[in-house]
């Protein structure tokens, strides 16, 4: 049965954490991802599926692809995705929680929705806001490696190793530098480990035309077969391009004067 009322702040906050968590193109009413979150928020998985949609419409990247998505967002739709980005560094820890706390299984008793079960969210909220920093931060960690791992598709955008486990999510401008940068998905990358540290310590870099660059330094250990293939291979390669939350360009470019080891 689609319900007709009203989408409450905490559900579409859920939704919009989860969009993005999954790949553009994979909002399907059948995606097991889709399918939880609407029995853990009380709405049918076709309605998570068109809510996933809306937020499509409203993604600048898809809009300046030309993708319509599905109109007529809504007005609370399109205010939640504007606070969510004039606030990223509050609503991604909150949102963060909140899809931790209706996802975990120990927890399963607690729904979003009407009446006594609203209650309960309150008592949930609550003690969510006392969650430590050193929580929040793992839970913004937690959700940075989430968005960029699922732009990119789970592979390293430099070799396209597809493996998980092998792949981190880096910053571009390393976060200890630029705080404020910590949980913007534009400043991240999916990079191997290899590359991960290559690019972290400055043998390798990304210009503004996203070609990747390495540095003069590696040539300085050649011969060498590992360094041949690991690196030099990628030498003014373009890199594979997230589906969304593209690196930013001037982000890029202060990694290559700042960081990169001409
Ligand atoms: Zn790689």
């Amino acid at each position: 049965m689609i319900r007709s009322d009203l989408w409450t702040r905490e559900q579409l906050l859920l939704v919009l954490n989860l969009y993005h968590k999954i790949p553009f193109g994979q909002f399907d009413h059948r995606n097991p991802k889709v399918i939880r979150l609407a029995e853990a928020i009380g709405r049918t998985p076709g309605a998570v599926s068109r809510k996933l949609g809306n937020f499509a419409s409203l993604d600048p990247y898809h809009q300046n692809r030309g993708v319509k998505g599905l109109s007529n967002a809504g007005k609370a739709t399109e205010d939640i995705w504007k606070e969510f980005y004039d606030n990223w560094d509050q609503l991604v820890p909150e949102s963060e929680a909140l899809f931790e706390a209706l996802t975990d299984t120990t927890k399963e008793d607690i729904k979003l929705g009407q009446g006594e079960n609203a209650q309960i969210l309150d008592q949930e909220l609550e003690r969510l806001t006392e969650i430590e920093r050193s929580v929040k931060v793992r839970m913004g960690q937690r959700f940075f490696r989430q968005t960029v791992m699922a732009s990119y598709h789970w592979h390293c955008c430099v070799c396209g190793i597809p493996i998980p486990e092998l792949l981190i999510a880096s910053h571009i401008i390393p976060w200890k530098d630029r705080e404020d940068l910590r949980l913007n998905p534009h400043n991240g990358l999916c990079l191997c480990a290899l590359h991960d540290k290559a690019f972290d310590r400055g043998f390798m870099t990304i210009n503004s035309d996203y070609m990747v660059l390495i540095s003069p330094v590696i040539y300085h250990h050649l011969p060498q077969e590992a360094l041949n293939s690991g690196l030099i291979a990628y030498q003014n390669c373009k890199i594979l391009l997230p589906d969304r939350f593209l690196p930013d360009k001037n982000f890029l470019e202060v990694h290559q004067h700042q960081y990169f080891l001409h």
